[in-house]
């Protein structure tokens, strides 16, 4: 494998995911009666306690989902529509902008498609909510909120939301808050308990378990409309045949993340502080998000953005891929027409600023020596981007 520097959009497969799903292979359905059933409930139990534990939840709050795009659909339209079917008044739904777009598509379908109305929630130059301005939408008209969701870190720029804050607020307002905790669970502490939060997504494929298992934590005195119906397995929230392999795999990378949270943390901070010291200071180049150096506590351990004025994200990509480093813009791509990502465009960067964007994303398999020879090449690669869009701006 190339140096890997997006292990923000997956992380490769860890060992322990690979032992847990040998070992778990050949379990019956656990909704089986049967002695083979009844073992692969205990196996699922257990592996459902290890990873409430991980995430500090209760067993009973873990809503097995196939990943994190799931959870947030769920968590999204399963709250709008049993709080809108309580009381109609609640039609808003308030998020900041910079959400992913498993829970901003959801949301503006709930928009088009069943009358809800969305409220931006600003957020400042790094990407981070505004607490007074959440307070006083908070405040304008309580009645009217379905719920609030605010994600725990950025998956683009890394920066970490004031989760815990908005907890507080929001359930002195009386409505309940979803986070997508995608990309900080595993990565920065996190305790569903503490948060405050009455659902929380998580991803197994972010922290080294198999694409296609994740989690909705769901408090208990929540209720959620379900969105797909079937056999009522998760507390009939989530129907469908419960992944014992999957939930196993996710059990163990999940416990095992959360032990060598410091540790590795520190690591990856300062292989990512080197990069950082290498591009900050690059003629065109801002860092993005909150400042590596000065707020750490503010960002992923595990993830540098940067914009090079000039130069097109996509380019730049394309080059450090010859050169062999795997790395992403961070935006999406629709059939394959690049566009400013959303998430910079919410911190107020123009389209112009917001094109020459660069994610560098760490992880379990990044080594001294991979960081070593990217910020050797990132220098010339940077270079390079600038001129081709000089050149390009030119032929316009
Ligand atoms: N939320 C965030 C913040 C993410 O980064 C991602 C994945 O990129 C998702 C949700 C979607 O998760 P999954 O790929 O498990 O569906």
């Amino acid at each position: 494998m190339p140096p890997y520097f997006d292990h923000a959009a997956t992380t490769p497969l860890k060992p322990s995911a690979g032992q847990a799903i040998t070992g778990h292979s050949g379990l019956a359905n656990p909704s089986s009666l049967h002695g083979s059933g009844r073992r692969a409930r205990l196996a699922a139990d257990s592996a459902r306690a290890r990873l409430a534990a991980a995430a500090g939840a209760d067993p009973s709050e873990v809503i097995i989902t196939s990943g994190g795009t799931e959870a947030d659909n769920l968590a999204v339209k399963g709250l709008y529509w049993q709080r809108r079917g309580e009381d109609a008044r609640r039609r808003r739904i308030l998020l900041p902008g910079i959400e992913h777009h498993a829970v901003l598509d959801t949301a503006e379908w709930l928009e088009t498609h069943e009358e809800a109305e969305l409220v931006m929630i600003p957020v400042d130059r790094d990407g981070v909510v505004e607490i007074e301005a959440l307070a006083g939408l908070l405040a304008e008209d309580p009645e009217a909120i379905a719920l609030v969701t605010v994600m725990w870190a950025n998956n683009e720029t890394g920066a970490i939301q004031p989760v815990e804050e908005i907890g507080r607020m929001c359930a002195e307002a009386g409505v309940p808050l979803h986070t997508d905790a995608v990309q900080a669970f595993g990565s920065v502490p996190v305790s569903f308990a503490e948060s405050g939060a009455s659902a929380m997504a998580i991803s197994g494929h972010k922290i080294g378990a198999p694409v296609g298992i994740g989690a909705l934590l769901v408090r208990r005195d929540v209720k959620l409309t379900p969105v797909q119906h079937g056999g009522g397995q998760e507390r009939d929230i989530r129907s469908g045949t419960l992944d014992v392999v999957g939930l196993a795999a996710f059990a163990a990378v999940a416990e095992e993340a959360v032990d060598s949270l410091s540790g590795e943390a520190a690591r990856l901070s300062r292989l990512r502080n080197r990069l950082a010291d290498v591009v900050g200071p690059l003629e065109g180049v801002t860092l993005r998000g909150p400042d590596p150096r000065a707020r750490p506590e503010k960002r992923l351990p595990n993830n540098l953005h940067f914009t090079v004025d000039g130069a097109e994200g996509d380019s730049m990509l394309f080059m450090l891929d010859m050169a062999g480093f795997d790395t992403a813009t961070g935006s999406a791509c629709t059939a394959g027409v690049p566009r400013p990502s959303h998430v910079l465009l919410a911190m107020g960067l123009s389209e112009e600023e917001a094109r020459g964007a660069q994610r560098l994303t760490l992880g379990w398999t990044t080594a001294e020596e991979d960081v070593e020879a990217l910020a050797a090449a990132l220098p010339g690669i940077i270079d390079q981007a600038k001129q081709a869009g000089l050149a390009a701006s030119r032929r316009q």
